[in-house]
């Protein structure tokens, strides 16, 4: 049984991407939803309302993900590029654990008929970088793809499941 961590990307006051779709306001649902779902044994959920720079809001993500032991730390973001009809879709960023990133990028594709980018190694994101558990980053779809946002409505419930089956089955830390 495994014991996760769950925030939205940015904050309340430091907005995300925006275009089709607001993605802090879409993050949010998908944390909620997924923390409704969840079936592992606890999960932790966050979203940050009080920051007002970028540099405050990345300190008050890490720093709650690190108050909480867990087996996987999980933070929920949206992508952008360029406004499109195209489809973009979905990846999933990571440090240390590419395994569980590439199973989450292909279940997320799997469950919205995302295209699955798959996992993506990254060494320059706070999140990645300093949070002490092992941590993955999901970008779910591209908020500038109509494509992409078509479908995250359509198969938000099936997203949001495949997201909490593959966290409850992370490996215990
Ligand atoms: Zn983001």
């Amino acid at each position: 049984m495994t014991i996760v961590t769950l925030s939205s990307g940015h904050s309340r006051h430091v907005r995300g991407a925006s275009e089709f779709l607001d993605e802090v306001v879409e993050a949010r649902k998908v944390v909620d939803e997924v923390g409704k779902l969840y079936r592992g044994e606890k999960i932790y959920t966050f979203h940050d309302n009080t920051s007002n720079t970028q540099d405050e809001n990345l300190e008050t993500v890490i720093s709650w993900h690190n108050s909480i032991t867990c087996d996987l730390a999980t933070s929920i973001h949206f992508n952008a590029y360029e406004i499109t009809d195209q489809p973009r879709g979905t990846e999933c960023l990571y440090l240390t654990q590419k395994d569980i990133a590439g199973a989450m990028s292909a279940a997320i594709a799997d469950a919205g008929g995302f295209i699955d980018r798959g996992a993506k190694y990254r060494d320059d994101l706070a999140f990645l970088n300093q949070t002490e558990m092992p941590a993955i980053l999901i970008e779910v779809c591209f908020v500038d793809s109509s494509k992409d946002t078509s479908l995250y409505e359509i198969y938000f419930h099936a997203i949001c499941r495949a997201i909490a089956t593959v966290i409850a089955g992370a490996s215990p830390a």
